[in-house]
């Protein structure tokens, strides 16, 4: 037999068990992954021009909280790794391109889909949910009414059901109160903010070093429509957005925490990515 027979497949469970081998911080940490950006054909429905913006593309962030207690996933980008070719420097989904697969970069800060214990999105939308089913193990955190909606036909034009179809028999736990403090100690709060989908939410953290930070969902796409006081002619409930953006313009105030516009493209690419971290 030759030494080195079994040298390949020791060393594949050697480096899978690195892999799966990170440990919780000690304190909160947030990473922020690029799952790709989104070439938007049509800026009207913002009641954007273009010569009104800095620049027509949209950022299409995920994120990962690591808490001493588990992590949670935050969005899960707009392509499933599935669609990167073997080979291919790049992967597709309507006008979403995506430069590096998700799971590939959750491995390079010692993850798997398969560690992480909770999954929650912002909201249902296709640029949201690409590599939901990766997290099918994890626990979902979801409204009532967004998840009717998910799994409610005739499906939304707006969401590609085969992209999120296993969290239909994933371990969920319904969120009844506007605040779910996800953790128990107050520094990862989801919080209700409905209009652009019936059960829509943002992300609350509170960073130690960072400081407080609300990651929007899509309570705004593109900065300008925050400047500009607009809502999308494509709301679900425009006057529940109106009001969301209210409340969390007030909470914002009250707390000093900045908000990160997640498809905002200029300050995406100055966002700190994965392996690096926000804590
Ligand atoms: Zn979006």
């Amino acid at each position: 037999m030759k030494p080195d027979k079994f040298a390949g497949p020791i060393l594949a469970l050697a480096l899978a068990a690195c892999a799966s081998a990170a440990q919780p911080p000690k304190s909160l940490r947030l990473y922020v992954f690029n799952c790709g950006s989104l070439d938007i054909p049509d800026t009207t429905p913002y009641r954007l021009k273009k010569e009104d913006l800095a620049t027509t593309f949209m950022s299409a962030p995920c994120f990962l909280v690591a808490h001493p207690k588990g992590t949670m996933m935050w969005d899960t980008g707009p392509v499933p790794d599935s669609n990167f070719k073997p080979g291919a420097k790049t992967a597709t989904l309507r006008y979403a391109t995506a430069v590096k697969p998700l799971t590939a970069q959750l491995a390079e800060i010692g993850y798997k889909p398969s560690d992480i214990t909770y999954l929650a999105l912002s909201h249902f939308h296709w640029d949201h949910i690409g590599n939901s089913n990766l997290f099918a193990n994890s626990t979902w955190l979801v409204r009532q009414k967004e998840r009717d909606v998910m799994f409610t036909e005739p499906y939304s034009p707006r969401t590609e059901p085969a992209n999120y179809r296993l969290l239909r028999n994933a371990k969920t736990i319904i969120i009844k109160t506007p605040d779910y403090d996800v953790f128990g100690d107050g520094t990862v709060i989801i919080k209700s903010a409905p209009g652009h989908s019936p059960g829509h939410q943002v992300l609350f953290l509170k960073l130690a070093k960072t400081g407080p930070v609300v990651i929007s969902g899509d309570l705004y796409h593109y900065p300008e429509e925050r400047a500009r006081h607009l809502i999308p002619t494509t709301e679900f409930d425009p006057a529940q957005s109106a009001a969301s953006r209210a409340a969390i313009e007030a909470f914002l105030k009250q707390t000093g925490a900045q908000l990160w516009i997640q498809h905002d493209f200029t300050a995406n690419a100055k966002l700190k990515k994965a392996p690096q971290y926000y804590e």
